[in-house]
């Protein structure tokens, strides 16, 4: 063909007043192409051009410039290459190897136009500079060609490639029967078989036994009737090791529709499965339950332990409005409140700190909780977490200490009050006797009743002053074993023919360090007591046996540290006690019984001889079945030698 377009003899094209046949035929060769075209001669200079050179010159409002037959091509590239525009560089440097003739080569470059406004419309060109020679001078063709639509295809194509082969997921393409076609690096990393050890193979080599038939049948049953299978498998990497993937597989088809390929997407998710198990432990292992809300509050999760706590299973409250379904009424108000708050960016006591509320448990009781609730934002999406922890202990425990308190409180103001008042009464008994010594005989009787009057007085006193722990009191080491069983006639004295009583004193640590008088005082007021609650008669059970206590005493007005001790108890089967009564019987000169019949300090004397010995004392008892009361003595610690 270029033999016949540029015959040796030709004359130079850019002299057109030779207007031979070649010439002719030449030109609308060249216009009849789709890349624009211009020959340059030695110099660079555009001595020709066709049609489609002009046609994008006006598209593009170049002819503006200087872009046409008499214009050096090189003056155009200029300004460009002087912004150090490397394709324009490129572009002129190899213009200028072939013109002067330093190279014989067809010199070729891609370049990208880009488009002044809009990225899209961004083309790239193939230009090829062809070397020829006309009448032994240097010339060129030059030639620009549109090759976006290629360009973009080919580009995106080397994109797709790079990305599969970058990616950390792991690809494998198998073909219709399940041969591997393709895998990618992130696959070698991830099941450890390099490529070539796999193409070919099957994937059940990667089989880790812990899936089960049913499941691989239903991933095929999906992906061989077209549809995409998303799911987590447990795999076996080369090294025997198990690990857990995410997979994604998407059956590829072609144009008739018929599934050629599948393509897998694998990622590691081993890591993330143990961390949520850690998590999950630790959820499990906390005695608190766990919560999550979505942004509305409704609960998404519930553990076993918030279940146990407020007696509503999962299946009852996921989905449900966490405030409405567990907060106590009387503080519903007050947490929609708090969420508004927090909605608005206010400081909220609901949200991002521990706090105490109450919660209704299923049985309608009312718990109270701390609830300590944490907003998460998940990529825009907020959700919130939290712990709810049962405060019935702490709150008993708190009120336990109150009582204590209180008891101490009135035992000191008590205390005081009765060992002046004992001062007075020894006073008025001794100015008595003395006044009986010298009264005429007609009196005697009445000072002798005002001196046995004095006498109970400062025995009621003792009571008190023993509560309050101000009392002579002198504790010595006793064996309670021995002591109850010497009372024991004194007891079925008080308690009356019309009780039995029954005496199992077998604590094998019996020895405590006690005030013996109080101690037997003790005793011999609570059988006054049962008697009281048997006007017709029962059975009275008194024991002593030994514990180890681990410092919580169901009951017991105060905690005891963790020791061993001696549980003396008196049980009877009388008309029992209140919840009300049971709450203020160890205060003192608290009485249910009618004027001149109790004083009120009978268990309080118990309780304080209790505490004096370092010990504590507790009740339980039901209305018309009968009261057990306690003593907890802490047993004594074995003398040393010497
Ligand atoms: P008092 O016996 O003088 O009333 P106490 O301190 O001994 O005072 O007892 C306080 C109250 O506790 C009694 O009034 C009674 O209501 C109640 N109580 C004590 N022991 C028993 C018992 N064994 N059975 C029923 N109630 C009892
Ligand atoms: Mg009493």
């Amino acid at each position: 063909m270029s033999s016949l377009l540029f015959p040796k003899s030709t004359g130079l094209i850019g002299e057109i007043n030779s207007q031979s046949s070649v010439v002719a035929l030449m030109q609308a060769a060249l216009d009849a192409l789709p890349a624009h075209i211009a020959i340059l001669d030695g110099t660079g200079k555009i001595i020709g051009v066709n049609a489609r050179w002009i046609d994008y010159a006006k598209e593009n409002a170049l002819d503006r410039f200087e872009f046409g037959v008499g214009d050096n091509y090189l003056d155009i590239c200029q300004p460009a290459s002087i912004q150090d525009d490397p394709d324009a560089i490129a572009v002129i440097n190899g213009l200028r190897a072939v013109l002067n003739g330093s190279s014989h080569e067809p010199f070729n470059h891609e370049y990208l136009c880009p488009h002044p406004a809009d990225p899209g419309r961004d083309r790239w060109f193939h230009l090829s500079v062809m070397p020829f020679s006309l009448n032994c001078k240097q010339c060129a063709l030059v030639s620009h060609e549109d090759i976006t639509a290629r360009h973009v295809g080919e580009r995106s194509q080397k994109l797709l490639k790079a990305a599969m082969a970058n990616t950390r997921s792991a690809i494998m393409i198998t073909n219709r029967a399940g041969d591997i076609e393709y895998v990618n690096a992130g696959f070698s990393e991830i099941t450890g078989y390099a490529r070539n050890e796999v193409l070919g193979k099957n994937p059940r080599i990667l089989k880790s036994g812990k899936i089960s038939a049913e499941t691989y049948a239903a991933i095929w049953q999906s992906i061989s009737s077209g549809h995409l299978w998303k799911g987590q498998v447990c795999n076996r990497r080369k090294d025997g090791q198990l690990y857990w993937e995410e997979m994604t597989i998407n059956p590829i088809k072609d144009p008739d529709g018929v599934i050629t390929h599948f393509v897998a997407v694998k990622e590691d998710i081993t890591e993330e499965r143990l961390k949520e198990s850690l998590y999950a432990g630790v959820i499990s292992a906390s005695a608190d339950g766990f919560i999550a809300l979505d942004e509305q509050l409704r609960i998404t999760e519930w553990s076993p332990q918030a279940e146990t706590i407020l007696g509503l299973g999962a299946k009852d409250v996921i989905g449900k409005d966490f405030i409405a379904s567990v907060i106590a009424p009387e503080l519903l108000a007050d947490a929609l409140l708090q969420y508004r708050h927090f909605q608005s960016g206010q400081p909220s006591r609901l949200i991002g700190r521990p706090h105490r509320t109450q919660m209704r448990h299923h049985d309608g009781s009312i718990l109270p909780v701390e609830l300590w609730l944490t907003a998460i934002d998940l990529q825009g999406d907020l959700r919130f977490s939290g712990f709810i922890r049962d405060l019935s202990d702490v709150v008993r425990g708190e009120h336990v200490l109150l009582e204590a308190q209180k008891m101490e409180g009135v035992g000191q103001m008590a205390g005081g009050l009765a060992h002046d008042f004992n001062n007075l009464l020894q006073i008025i008994g001794g100015s008595l006797q003395i006044a009986a010594m010298k009264a005429p005989p007609e009196s005697i009787k009445h000072i002798n009743n005002a001196i046995d009057a004095a006498k109970r007085g400062s025995a009621i006193t003792k009571s008190l002053t023993t509560f309050a722990r101000r009392g002579e009191m002198r504790p010595v080491e006793a064996d309670i074993n021995e002591l109850l069983i010497d009372i024991e006639p004194l007891i079925q004295q008080t308690v009356g023919k019309q009780i039995v009583v029954t005496l199992t004193a077998t604590a094998i640590q019996s020895k405590v360090q006690i005030d013996v008088s109080g101690f037997n005082n003790a005793i011999i007021n609570l059988a006054a007591n049962a008697r009281d609650a048997m006007p017709e008669g029962g059975k009275l059970l008194i024991y002593a046996y030994s514990q180890h206590i681990a410092h919580k005493v169901a009951g017991a007005p105060i905690d005891l540290p963790e020791g061993d001790y001696v549980v003396v108890g008196v049980d009877d089967t009388g008309e029992g006690m209140s919840e009300a009564v049971i709450a203020k019987a160890f205060e003192p000169f608290f009485t249910t019984k009618e004027l001149g019949k109790g004083t009120g300090l009978g268990l309080a004397m118990v309780y304080g001889i209790c505490r004096q010995s370092g010990g504590s004392a507790r009740i339980s008892s039901q209305l018309g079945v009968g009261t057990s009361i306690q003593l907890i003595l802490p047993t004594a610690l074995p003398k040393n030698e010497g």
